[in-house]
């Protein structure tokens, strides 16, 4: 059996890292300036958020990011892929 876990976003990495952004759209497609982008992660931080999922992740923590998921039909060796986007260092 084998267990994944999904990326998640470093909410306060990312805000640091925003001179790195290329382009920033939400998720209905429009594009975002890197203020209103920033805006709308500051806001995640004021609800508490520290993490956020980059796409569907069944118990998702906002603390800690994804719970990892086992894969029962898997018989691959125990892989997990993880990471935070838009850190550098890890915070
Ligand atoms: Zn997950």
């Amino acid at each position: 059996m084998s267990r994944h876990i999904h990326l998640s976003l470093d909410i306060r990495g990312a805000i640091h890292n925003r001179d790195g952004w290329k382009s920033v759209s939400a998720t209905d497609g429009r594009k975002l300036t890197k203020a209103e982008a920033v805006e709308w992660l500051m806001d995640r931080l004021a609800e508490g958020k520290r993490v956020l999922p980059f796409g569907p992740c069944e118990g998702f923590d906002f603390q800690k990011g994804c719970p990892g998921h086992e894969d029962p039909d898997s018989d691959a060796i125990d892989t997990a892929l993880t990471g935070t986007g838009g850190t550098r260092d890890g915070r």
